[in-house]
């Protein structure tokens, strides 16, 4: 196993007013790196005070920034994206240390990321309001105006994409931002902070308070955040919302899922077998859309079955720092012993029949958190194996007989952020995607999320979006200004 490049990392996990610093109350927690288990660095993490601090600066520097003119502000996030992509492998390599995403697929991440930068740049100054008709003694218009600090609450997972997914629109809208990642992730956040105040971002406009839920909590209570985005799990959603109704703050979520992969019996199966593969290869389970619910016609399923186990056989499973491997292993000790537990209670209750994987790797990998590619097939649709998001390379097969039934199993969720759907047949391609309880759904892969793209969920999956027009109205409000004209 290589010995990860620490000289990499940002020397502090807090950013705030334009200075980095490790001077944080929030008590001090050790980070990992997955693929040998060994601690990277002991993090001192953002308590109130830091929280506190990082709001006042941005209340402060919002004026300055909301009053720039919108050109001067696309040209500092263009600035920003040129920025993300000179520093691509430096970048790739933090990523990697940070959540052990393999090389090969966290060198891509910076390009995606700097995506976001620059297609927001070009809302900041088409992002208009409108005439409201009013008739001839009365001017009327709407303008959108930014909230002023958004408060946002961020996972550990693709932390790079993540991060930046929400800075640009909340940026090219006018905003300031107080960011907070965990202490899972606790150096990709400042080092693109840093970077974007090379870029030429104000001080201020965008601070880093890595920390717990201390923090978070008290970000979401401080009566200085005008907006709360939270993206993480249902479960410590209900907690923000419970915590910004206090208040009555406006919150966003982004949050889980247990994506349906619907397979029709005229599909390409190789194309629907690789999409599938992607909840498994890159990010090890670990990410809010892939497809962990695979719903197979009838008559197509063995077939399926077999191409599939034949992928997940071929796939690369070992040290992140290789370029060859496509699998790394889950975050942390706790969730490769949360993922065992699940596969466990599977077997034990008889959810599905296990047909591959279920176990921890040992040998080479075995001080590091890696648990093997798991297929369980002939899943219980109400267990929780068919219900639960696992987040780890766990996969559940399912069989339909027809496209009505696809559309209820797939909709029997209490989840709602993705769906995909194979078929040759493109008239039921359409229906089917009308059909579906979701807030994006792929037909025919390969699957790319584009900052272009309005992307969000429904039901338990949270509300608001990221992306589009749509991301840039999430961190906008219209006011409306009526004058007399007689
Ligand atoms: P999590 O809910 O445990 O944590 C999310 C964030 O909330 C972290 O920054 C955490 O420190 C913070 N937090 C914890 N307790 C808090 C509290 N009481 N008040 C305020 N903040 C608090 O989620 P996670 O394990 O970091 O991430 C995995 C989850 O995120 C999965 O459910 C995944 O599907 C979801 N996710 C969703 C998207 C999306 O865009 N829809 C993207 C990535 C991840």
């Amino acid at each position: 196993m290589t010995d990860p490049p620490l000289n990499r990392l940002p020397e502090h996990a807090l950013l705030i007013g334009g200075r980095t610093s490790g001077d944080g109350s929030g008590g001090v927690e050790d980070h990992v790196y997955a693929a040998n288990g060994r601690v990277t660095r002991s993090v001192p993490l953002a308590g109130v005070r830091e929280v506190d601090a990082a709001v006042s600066e941005a209340r402060r520097a919002f004026e300055t920034w909301r009053g720039m003119l919108p050109r001067d502000r696309a040209r500092i996030l263009h600035s920003i994206g040129d920025a993300l992509v000179r520093h691509r492998e430096e970048l790739a390599q933090i990523q990697t240390i940070e959540t052990s995403v393999p090389i090969a697929f966290s060198g891509a991440f910076a390009e995606i990321a700097a995506r976001y930068f620059f297609y927001n740049a070009g809302w900041a100054d088409k992002a208009a309001g409108e005439m409201v008709p009013a008739g001839s003694g009365a001017l009327d218009y709407a303008i959108e105006e930014p909230y002023g600090v958004i408060g946002a609450i961020v996972p550990w997972n693709a932390s790079l994409i993540a991060v930046c997914q929400i800075l640009a629109p909340v940026l090219a809208a006018g905003n300031t931002v107080v960011l907070k990642p965990p202490p899972l992730a606790p150096f990709v956040a400042v080092r693109v902070a840093e970077l974007a105040l090379e870029a030429g971002l104000p001080p201020g406009v965008v601070n880093v308070v890595t920390g717990g839920a201390e923090a978070g909590e008290h970000l979401v209570r401080h009566p200085d955040v005008a907006k709360v985005h939270f993206t993480g799990s249902p479960v410590t959603a209900r907690r923000v919302l419970m915590s910004a109704a206090e208040r009555i703050a406006p919150v966003s979520l982004e949050l889980g899922g247990k994506s349906p992969l619907v397979v029709f019996g005229d599909a390409d199966p190789m194309a629907a077998a690789q999409q599938a593969l992607t909840s498994m290869a890159g990010l090890c389970g670990q990410g809010c859309t892939l497809p962990t619910r695979v719903l197979v016609e009838e008559g197509l399923s063995d077939r399926f079955i077999t191409l599939l186990k034949g992928l997940l056989r071929r796939v690369q499973i070992g040290d992140p720092f290789e370029d060859a491997t496509q699998m790394g292993p889950l975050v942390s000790a706790a969730a490769c012993a949360r993922v065992l537990s699940a596969i466990d209670r599977a077997r034990r209750e008889n959810e599905g029949t296990l047909i591959m994987g279920g176990y921890r790797l040992d040998g080479s990998l075995g001080d590091g958190y890696y648990v093997a590619p798991t297929l369980f097939a002939d899943v219980g649709p109400d267990s929780a194996l068919a219900q639960e998001e696992i987040f780890g390379p766990v996969l559940s097969l399912f069989t339909f007989g027809d496209e009505d039934e696809a559309i209820r199993m797939a909709n029997a969720s209490r989840y709602g952020l993705a769906a995909y759907v194979f078929a040759a047949d493109l008239r039921r391609a359409h229906r089917v995607a009308a059909a579906l309880e979701a807030g994006s759904v792929w037909i025919n892969g390969p699957v790319a999320v584009e900052p272009s793209m309005p992307f969000g969920g429904c039901k338990e999956s949270g509300y608001g979006r990221l992306g589009g027009r749509a991301g840039i109205r999430e961190f906008t409000r219209p006011k409306n200004v009526w004058l007399s004209v007689r």
